[in-house]
């Protein structure tokens, strides 16, 4: 079949999977509802997905969630897509918290065939990665303390991935920090700093209208300008530019320390040139991270073991074919008003 394009001439590149709606974190910007829906797709199922997908130009998969760590069949999901890399697909990427990244997990992730790993961080605090969890229970004292042990976590899996093979020299292993005006902006440097001493790329995420739980607006939105004025006047920086298709614009520490990226999906859209095609945990396609809930396709009755196996493919091309979204880009447009209902970052994955 050839490779389809959208009604504004995008291919398809990127597929990202979530595989679970569950977290075992709640950070109050993405909020998961901490169930799954009914429904979830089998490894078999998912398999024929990711197939149809690299078969219609996929090259780039990404695993997340909700936290892609708490699916018991994650590394076989990983280890029985590997034979797709001869029909075209390029890498295999998962997002995770990293609270549950053991040294042992990151080594069997890393045999299973995974490329990269990007861990997510909001602070360096106890005080500030408890507020970003969503550890919003007991006193000050004990969610302080609960924070510090999961900022413990996540910097002892950063350890275990860069042990395991994940090369952040290589691009293999990233950081995200979503950064929210009133809530960790004072993080900033710090992160910054600490991605910094580990030799990581920092990706800093724009606080985006995701969901409909995280009372978004724009003044909690910290633009990437305003990032890049406060990162550069504490070590100067020089603009890479945002490659084709990618998210994140990139900048390099003019000390030759690195670079450090931002995904400006508010202040600077790049609905251009997307290319990223999302299904949930239960088999629903969404060509859109803003998409309203119920407007995705439902993969699940073309992914009956009786059916036409080419059906799958045909319904994934002409949704791919039907597209027509620029969410951010009308969001822009639209003086950054949120439309009134979107599905949830959890459902959906990153
Ligand atoms: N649980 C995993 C994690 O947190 O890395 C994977 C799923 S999470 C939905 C993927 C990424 O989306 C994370 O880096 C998270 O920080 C980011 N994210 C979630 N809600 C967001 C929001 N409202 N604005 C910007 N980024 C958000
Ligand atoms: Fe969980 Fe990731 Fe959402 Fe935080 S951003 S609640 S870790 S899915």
């Amino acid at each position: 079949m050839p490779r389809p394009l959208d009604q504004l001439g995008r291919p398809l590149g990127v597929l990202r999977l979530s595989l679970t709606a569950r977290c075992n974190l709640a950070c109050p910007y993405c909020l998961p509802d901490g169930q799954e829906p009914p429904g979830l797709l089998s490894l078999q199922q998912r398999l024929r997905v990711i197939a149809a997908a690299v078969d219609l130009g996929v090259h780039s998969l990404r695993l997340t969630g909700g936290e892609p760590l708490l699916h018991h069949q994650l590394e076989a999901l990983i280890a029985a897509v590997q034979p797709l890399r001869s029909r075209g697909l390029c890498e295999i990427a998962l997002t995770s918290n990293g609270a549950l990244l053991t040294a042992a997990r990151a080594r069997a992730l890393r045999a299973a065939g995974l490329d990269r790993i990007t861990l997510s961080l909001d602070g360096t605090t106890g005080a500030a990665v408890a507020r970003m969890a969503g550890m919003a229970q007991g006193d000050a004292h004990g969610r302080e303390r609960r924070g510090a042990a999961l900022l413990s976590q996540v910097l002892a899996a950063i350890d275990h991935a860069r042990a395991a093979g994940f090369d952040p020299g290589q691009g293999a292993l990233k950081l995200n920090a979503v950064i929210q005006r009133a809530a960790n902006d004072e993080q900033l440097l710090p992160l910054a700093s600490l991605a910094r001493d580990r030799g990581l790329e920092l990706r800093l995420i724009e606080f985006m209208d995701v969901g409909n739980r995280n009372g978004w607006s724009q003044a909690a939105v910290v633009p990437a300008a305003e990032m890049v004025t406060t990162i550069s006047a504490r070590w100067p920086l020089e603009p890479l530019g945002r490659a084709g298709h990618r998210t994140a614009s990139r900048w390099r520490y003019r000390d030759g320390n690195g670079a450090v990226a931002i995904v400006a999906s508010v202040s600077e859209p790049f609905c251009g040139d997307c290319n990223r095609l999302r299904v949930t945990a239960d088999g629903i396609a969404y060509t859109c991270l803003f998409a309203e809930p119920g407007s995705g396709v439902d993969l699940k009755p073309s992914l009956h073991d009786d059916g036409d196996p080419d059906r799958l493919q045909q319904v994934m091309a002409a949704l791919w074919q039907r597209r027509a979204d620029r969410y951010s880009e009308e969001r822009h447009t639209r003086g950054l008003q949120p439309a009134p209902a979107h599905a949830e970052m959890a459902y959906l994955g990153g």
